[in-house]
């Protein structure tokens, strides 16, 4: 999730991981989010490339996400240098609004172009898939308004041949949703998103739920089997969050 980290550190910790948990696919991020082809800092999007993809070396899929950083020209340059590294999978290269933009590089590039997280509205990603602005889709069941709802878009893209990749970037519901819905579909893509950003970043995940559904073993999590989400919320957690009460205005 990060962009404040060194080629070097994201390198060292995602080879670490790899070890430690048998992770056979891994997602970094380049350039700058809604950047306008300013880089996080002069050059980090040249480095960070080749030296996280050389340093995972073979037998890993190499994932990356641009967050909406990237003019189509910018993002066809990047995405050249992506494809002679050997990374499969370029994330929301251009601003996720500009539909038109993002098919610019889809049509350019061989790998594959994936997007759609900050979408919602079902017109919206009919006209995404119908147009084949991207490869993949990646729906966020929270975004979308619930499973009913990305469930549309997962038979949109599944009539259309294109899998279904969610986003879901952090270890609260929306993962272990992600886990269900990935195994009632049949176009579910090839990875689930599963961060490893730690309480620095995300401090209010820990200790979320009673039993942590998210323990990682070669490689893979398990969906949970007990009814309903298969997960208890932990009540300490919840009686130490804060409270909210809001009304519909009719
Ligand atoms: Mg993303």
């Amino acid at each position: 999730m990060r962009r404040d980290i060194t080629p070097a550190q994201e390198a060292e910790r995602l080879v670490r991981l790899r070890g430690e948990k048998g992770f056979d696919a891994f997602k970094w991020r380049v350039g700058s989010e809604c950047g306008r082809d300013v880089d996080e800092w002069p050059g980090r999007t040249e480095a960070i490339v080749p030296q996280v993809a050389r340093a995972l070396g073979e037998g890993v899929a190499k994932l990356v996400d641009a967050n909406s950083g990237f003019s189509p020209r910018r993002a066809i340059e990047v995405g050249r240098l992506l494809e002679a590294e050997g990374i499969s999978h370029y994330e929301e290269p251009c601003p996720y609004w500009k539909l038109d933009e993002t098919k610019l590089v889809t049509d350019a590039l061989n790998l594959d172009v994936s997007g759609g997280e900050q979408d919602w509205d079902l017109a919206i990603w009919e006209r995404m898939i119908e147009m084949r602005v991207v490869d993949i889709v990646q729906p966020d069941i929270m975004y979308m308004g619930g499973l009913s709802r990305t469930l549309k878009v997962v038979q949109m893209a599944a009539a259309a041949g294109l899998p279904c990749a969610p986003h879901s970037a952090n270890l609260s519901l929306v993962t272990l949703c992600t886990m269900h819905l990935l195994g009632a579909i049949p176009n579910a893509g090839k990875y689930l998103e599963l961060s490893i950003e730690g309480p620095d970043y995300y401090p209010w995940q820990e200790g979320l739920f009673v039993e942590d559904p998210y323990t990682v073993q070669d490689g893979g999590v398990t969906i949970p089997s007990a009814p309903g989400w298969g997960v208890e919320v932990n009540p300490a957690w919840l009686r130490g969050a804060a409270y909210r009460c809001s009304r519909s205005p009719r």
